[in-house]
């Protein structure tokens, strides 16, 4: 059985359906409530959805305001022009290795957030985000999928200006404000998608699509990234890739986001993120 993990109010919950169950009640306190915890034992949460059978739900999904369904990564990285078309529009070239980058974790937040801009020039990235459940450490890419709790949605958002204010540049802060790293709504087991390497991918400003590509086109794929990160550190439970944004965000146009702004951010089989900005 394959999961979709949820975090109601910091609990972890399991999402089925319309409704959500709170995974330290229905596993009688043995997986704990810690959202963190829970992301490092994909077997018992997979046991625990085929012992659902007609347990009753905490509550609908549509009634509660998620938080990030992984609240608290001890690393939160970040992968540069992992797009060829998105490389190409920033006029950069196609780089040789993964270029990593870190989004602090504190700019974490849940999938239907308001995000304060606090920058004239901030920008929307749409992500696939891989979420790392077993520890990996010198993982081929042949292994790398087994050390994957699930993919979530993300957007990467960017303040241009920031990110390009010091000279080399340095990226870790213009996309570390607080509330610029929503994820959500939910993190699924590769298992739970069709096919996980290849995933349709949309980001919308007020109804207007923006981006659109499918996760297949990504430079870098999830094995290699896993691989190559595992190689020069040890990634730990709950760790997050950002994998990179297909083209079309707005710096290349100069249109960038304004208060009232809402952006939606889609991925198929894994749902929808909408980030209110103000
Ligand atoms: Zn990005």
């Amino acid at each position: 059985m394959t999961y979709r993990l949820a975090n109601v109010d910091d609990r972890a919950a399991l999402v089925v359906g319309d409704h959500w169950f709170d995974v330290d009640r229905l596993s009688g306190g043995a997986l704990g409530p810690d959202p963190m915890a829970v992301l490092a034992r994909p077997d018992e949460l997979r046991d625990l959805v085929a012992g659902l059978d007609s347990a009753p739900p905490d509550g609908r999904v549509a009634d509660v305001a998620l938080g990030p369904p992984v609240p608290r990564p001890r690393s939160c990285f970040a992968v540069g022009l992992n797009y060829p078309e998105h490389a190409a529009e920033t006029a950069f070239e196609v780089p040789e290795a993964p270029l990593v980058f870190t989004k602090f974790p504190g700019c974490l937040t849940g999938p239907d957030a308001d995000v304060e801009l606090r920058s004239e020039f901030a920008d929307y990235e749409a992500e696939l985000v891989a979420v790392i459940g077993r520890t990996a450490r010198d993982v081929e890419p042949g292994d790398a999928w087994g050390h994957i709790a699930g993919l979530t949605v993300g957007n990467d958002l960017s303040d241009r200006a920031l990110q390009f204010a010091a000279k080399p540049p340095h990226f870790d802060l213009g996309k570390s404000r607080d509330g610029y790293g929503p994820i959500g709504p939910v993190v699924v087991a590769p298992d739970g998608l069709t096919d996980p390497t290849d995933l349709a991918i949309t980001c919308a400003v007020n109804g207007e699509t923006r981006q659109a590509d499918r996760t297949s086109s990504m430079i870098f794929d999830i094995p290699h990234l896993v691989s190559y990160l595992s190689r020069i550190l040890t990634l730990h439970p709950g760790d997050l890739i950002f994998t990179g944004t297909p083209e079309g965000i707005g710096a290349k146009q100069r249109i960038f986001l304004e208060p009232g702004d809402v952006v939606t951010t889609s991925i198929e089989g894994i749902g929808t993120i909408t980030t209110r900005c103000r």
